[in-house]
């Protein structure tokens, strides 16, 4: 069954993509079963699909300096430059591509709920004691989306920090959970696009300087008002479910950035 899906695959790139086709299926990664997702072929600049959209997800913490990887399932040159710079941060070979040994990677990663390795579910969702995805402007499903999203955000800062822990004081909020702390009226905690971060062995500083690289278009900390001990990162300019319009907005005058 799955090797006659897979040679229907092949032979749809074929009629597809004549030029391009007996590389792609030959370089096609070997079949591996990851509990989470596997890739079945290379993706590179002019690839579209649900497995570009999947691999984006992953690489959105290697955005780079104020800029985001749209989840559009098209590999553009921000995926390609995300790749690469997630390539360079595990120390592998930096050509862009997802291929067997970025894949390799990415399924280490990954745990088989698809969460990155040092962030699960739990740790992002209703804060208040609750626990849950329920009781937001969104779908328990599309919220618990928005909280993957962000976790794979968080692994990279992690890694870019020093592989060292960081933790979350607040992921997701339900609305009654958004009140009981006093939160915005729109906060982005009610979406499950944000966290708010400390760490033991990064300065607050350090950390909100790092989100600006992460694909992190939310950034409070240092010298915002209630911000002094942790840092809030949010992927405000990617949540078109929200009051607010799409745009980048950071605070941490105490950090020099503002
Ligand atoms: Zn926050």
């Amino acid at each position: 069954m799955r090797v006659n899906t897979l040679k229907r695959a092949a032979v749809a790139i074929a009629l597809a993509l004549p030029g391009a086709a007996i590389a792609a299926v030959v370089a096609a990664p070997a079949a591996h079963a990851d509990g989470c997702y596997t890739w079945n072929r290379n993706l590179y600049q002019g690839r579209s699909g649900s497995d570009v959209r999947e691999l984006q997800i992953r690489v959105a913490g290697w955005a780079g300096n104020r800029d985001i990887v749209e989840l559009d399932g098209i590999f553009g040159p921000k995926t390609h430059a995300a790749v690469r710079r997630f390539q360079q941060a595990y120390g592998l070979r930096v050509d862009g591509v997802a291929g067997p040994e970025t894949y390799a990677k990415l399924y280490e990663l990954q745990d088989n709920d698809c969460t990155p390795r040092h962030f699960s579910y739990s740790e992002l969702d209703d804060g208040c004691g609750r626990g849950g995805w329920s009781g937001g402007p969104l779908s328990a499903s599309e919220t618990r989306e928005n909280a993957l999203h962000t976790m794979w955000k968080l692994e990279a800062m992690r890694r870019s920090l020093g592989d060292e822990p960081l933790y979350v004081t607040s992921g997701f909020r339900s609305h009654a959970c958004n009140n009981q702390v006093g939160g915005a009226s729109d906060s982005q905690h009610l979406y499950g696009t944000s966290a708010d971060v400390v760490s033991r062995t990064s300065s607050l500083c350090e950390v909100a300087r790092d989100a600006r690289n992460r694909g992190f278009s939310g950034i409070f900390g240092p010298g915002y008002p209630d911000h002094d001990d942790h840092v809030h990162v949010d992927s405000r300019r990617e949540n078109n479910d929200d009051g607010a319009s799409n745009s980048t907005s950071w605070s941490a005058p105490d950090c020099g950035i503002g």
